[in-house]
């Protein structure tokens, strides 16, 4: 980016995130940008090792997402499910004929005896993205969602159970021993680090995955680069899936406000859409307010560069 110096380091869970990360490498070199995705939405599925999060990112950094149905790989078609479903097997969890091929190589390549950063690195190259692209962590992170239905698996929740029980809770299996990705812990520690930038994601199954790993929040802290985050929230809602109805369940508002709030101290710097510009005052972290809805490439690339001039004056 002409006139930006330094690193960026980006936080992000799928679909919400990605969008921000294809601006951010629209307006960085590759040298500039490690993105860094939650893997705790991960499972095991069909025998296979199925990484959401990082297919939706590494999907729409390769501009091959099907920005309609919003998840998953355009031009997709659905054969394999129809034979599974055909079958009597599983078919509660859509996989695409192409998608597939994704989850096949990862599992093949895990149970070669790659990790999940190395693989993801594979994947990434196959699909011609220079930007980095990394796993939070290679060891597994299992996020569970405390419901009024009993303790649920979360493409359990998500997706077979379509967010409808009341949340009460999330714990991520795992994460006490997990290993934060020695590249983000190195980058954190990096001088010429410029930003951490908190895309518009999930808080809660999101970020927080990514947030509780041992020694990141502190890190985050100890940086002298400003941490951003992009709500997730807009005019009191989520611009798709369960963030503003998890935090109504959580006794929480939903509004763009409550989310800063919620991320505490973490929190440099703060950006919002118009349309909550009237909450701007009641923050008390500085804040910059913008569009932020990003329908088009142009309004990604224009996002990042935002985020980035907003971070410039932080600190
Ligand atoms: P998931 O893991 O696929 O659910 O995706 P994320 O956690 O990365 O993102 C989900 C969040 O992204 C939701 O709370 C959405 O409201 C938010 N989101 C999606 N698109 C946009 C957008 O264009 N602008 C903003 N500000 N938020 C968005």
């Amino acid at each position: 980016m002409a006139g930006f110096d330094g690193k960026v380091i980006a936080l992000t869970g799928g679909v919400g995130g990605a969008k921000l990360a294809r601006g951010l490498t629209e307006v960085l070199s590759p040298d500039q940008l490690l993105i860094v995705a939650n893997t705790a939405d991960d499972f095991e599925h069909l025998g296979l090792s199925i990484s959401p999060d990082l297919d939706s990112v590494m999907y729409a950094l390769a501009d091959q997402n099907d920005t309609e149905r919003g998840w998953g790989l355009a031009g997709e078609s659905w054969q394999a499910m129809e034979s599974l479903k055909a079958l009597g097997g599983d078919d509660w969890f859509r996989l695409g004929d192409k998608d597939l091929a994704t989850h096949l190589w990862r599992s093949q390549l895990l149970r070669d005896g790659h990790s999940l950063s190395d693989t993801t690195r594979l994947l990434c190259q196959a699909l011609g993205l220079h930007h980095r692209l990394i796993p939070m962590s290679d060891d597994p992170v299992r996020t569970l969602v405390a419901t009024e239905r009993g303790e649920l698996g979360f493409q359990h929740y998500f997706v077979r159970e379509q967010c409808e029980p009341k949340v009460s809770g999330f714990r991520f299996a795992g994460i006490e021993t997990a290993s934060p990705a020695a590249e983000l812990m190195d980058w954190l520690a990096d001088d010429r680090l410029a930003a951490i930038v908190i895309c518009p994601s999930n808080p809660f199954v999101s970020v927080d995955p990514i947030l509780q790993l041992q020694g990141v929040r502190a890190a985050m802290q100890a940086s002298p680069a400003p941490v951003v985050a992009v709500s997730p929230i807009v005019g009191g809602m989520a611009v798709k899936g369960p963030a503003a109805k998890m935090m109504e369940e959580l006794s929480m508002p939903a509004s763009a406000d409550a989310v800063a709030q919620w991320y505490g101290d973490l929190l440099n710097g703060y950006v919002m859409d118009i349309v909550d510009r009237n909450l701007a005052s009641s923050l008390s972290v500085p804040n910059k307010v913008i569009p932020t809805l990003m329908s088009s490439l142009a309004s990604k690339r224009k996002l990042a560069l935002d985020v980035l001039d907003f971070s410039r004056h932080l600190n």
